[in-house]
């Protein structure tokens, strides 16, 4: 047989078409490779064994017919336990949704299921997907598949660890504030956070549903794209989609805006070697992003929670009043990230504080719309790091705050709606930890935004270094 490590969906299509490999042997690898390094790295909340196999074989029954297959047909890929999967549990990594089994799937799994994909696992993420790290999951901690000591970031953390550790060829994640390019920068894959509204929130365990945009983690941005255009477009039951549009800008030289303040960073040197003529632009103000960021998610997600009663889904506890079922519940099995964003939007949403914060984080999220496109006037894109680091050890951020400034690179592009990306681009040099860089393109722009990735992976090999598991 060929050999498998680390392909890619062109390369595992081609091995399928040419029955160098059938889809059952295919999958049969990922769940050998998941039970025998998951241990190690806990990515994993449940394991679809039986009905991938399933799948497969109805995918190898069509190549022995001799039938065409898509490029997305028979590809095992895992997604974070947000998406709902129809007779396969969904946690949102929370106890209050633990014996939860969906009886619908969410569209875009849908889509990839008519697209011939196939679901091997739901991964972990940090609860609700409340966090940056994967440690406020319920159920477990996920290690960095390049250092089991650090986090593999979050809250998608448990997708980038499985890209990484090769559990599928590709994840999906959600990202609200970052949750798929900082994973994917600490993991050093490849993550992609659509423009809002690309792809269907439909069927998502919603978070903030003015932000929450949901969106590939891959090998490659080769890989994101194929995925990103199975997923997306017009859903009639998500009305803030938009219809698909796959037009790069243009497709000559980009001008590439390297944010003020970061163009000594050594993940630049990636972007300067393909463009070495980027003009320097004004980022709006990280700071005020993210005061405001951390006033209108909560303010959404203190809302969207709502719905956790301990009547309609999950759990719930003893009691003898319908408040006291309420209130125990939500006691019980509510972490307490979970709880603190629920109390800081309740806070500022309640009346006599709305003009003082939720008001006042709304016009500052007007004024960086503004602000971005002052600087799209002089730039096709803008680059920054992901992050501010590499991934960091367990507990090293274990106050909030400490964790929420973590965020400072990502949150513009979902206050603003904007497509960004991820894509690996060095390593630290004290931790040999993977650095990523941020790709950040106008509204709407998704493919510009995917052709920098690729034009600077294909000049690159960051992409292609694998940690030792
Ligand atoms: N780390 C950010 C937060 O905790 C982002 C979370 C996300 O994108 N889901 O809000």
């Amino acid at each position: 047989m060929a050999a498998l490590e680390y392909l890619s969906i062109q390369q595992a299509h081609d091995l399928l078409v040419s029955k160098q490999v059938s889809a059952t042997e295919l999958v049969q690898y990922y769940l050998d490779r998941i039970a025998k390094y998951d241990d190690k790295i806990n990515a994993c909340l449940y394991v679809r064994k039986k009905n991938a196999i399933k799948q497969a074989e109805k995918v190898d029954a069509k190549i022995a017919r001799g039938e065409q297959i898509g490029l997305l047909e028979g590809i095992p890929y895992t997604a974070k336990d947000m998406f709902l999967t129809a007779g396969v549990p969904t946690t949102a990594a929370s106890k209050i949704l633990k014996n939860f089994v969906p009886p619908h799937s969410a569209t875009v799994i849908d889509k990839l299921k008519s697209a011939g994909a196939i679901l091997i696992a739901k991964v972990n993420q940090d609860e609700f997907a409340h966090g940056g790290s994967t440690e406020n999951s319920a159920y477990k901690k996920t290690a960095n598949p390049w250092n089991k000591n650090h986090v593999p970031g979050g809250s998608s953390g448990g997708s980038a660890a499985a890209v990484a550790a090769d559990f599928g060829i590709f994840s999906l994640g959600t990202d609200t504030g970052g949750s798929i390019r900082q994973p994917a920068s600490y993991c050093g894959v490849t993550g992609l956070k659509p423009t809002y509204g690309r792809v269907s929130r439909y069927g998502v365990v919603a978070m903030a549903s003015s932000f929450d945009c949901i969106g590939p983690l891959a090998r490659s941005a080769e890989d994101a794209e194929i995925v990103l255009k199975a997923i997306e477009g017009r859903d009639v039951m998500d009305s803030t989609t938009i219809p698909s549009n796959f037009k790069a800008n243009h497709s000559g030289q980009y001008k590439v805006g390297i944010a003020a303040g970061y163009t000594d960073n050594i993940v630049m040197d990636a972007v300067r070697q393909h463009y070495p003529n980027t003009t320097e632009v004004e980022l709006p103000s990280g700071e005020l992003a993210l005061a405001a960021y951390y006033v209108l998610v909560p303010s959404e997600i203190s809302s969207n929670l709502e719905r956790y009663d301990g009547i309609r889904y999950g759990a719930r506890s003893k009691a003898t009043s319908l408040n006291d079922t309420y209130t125990k519940t939500r006691d019980e099995f509510f972490g307490p990230e979970v709880k603190r964003r629920n109390m800081i939007g309740t806070y500022s949403l309640s009346a006599g504080y709305y003009d003082a914060y939720y008001e006042k984080a709304m016009r500052v999220r007007t004024v960086l719309r503004e602000q971005f496109n002052t600087a799209f006037e002089a730039c096709d894109v803008i680059v920054t790091p992901t992050t501010l680091g590499p991934a960091f050890a367990f507990g090293a951020k274990a106050d909030p705050l400490n964790m929420y400034k973590e965020d400072i690179l990502t949150v513009s592009s979902n206050l603003a709606g904007l497509p960004a990306i991820s894509i690996p681009a060095g390593f630290d040099e004290a931790t040999k930890l993977p650095l990523g860089l941020q790709i950040i393109g106008r509204q709407g722009e998704d493919a510009t935004v995917l052709e920098i990735a690729k034009q600077i992976q294909a000049n690159s090999d960051w992409h292609q270094r694998r940690p030792k598991l």
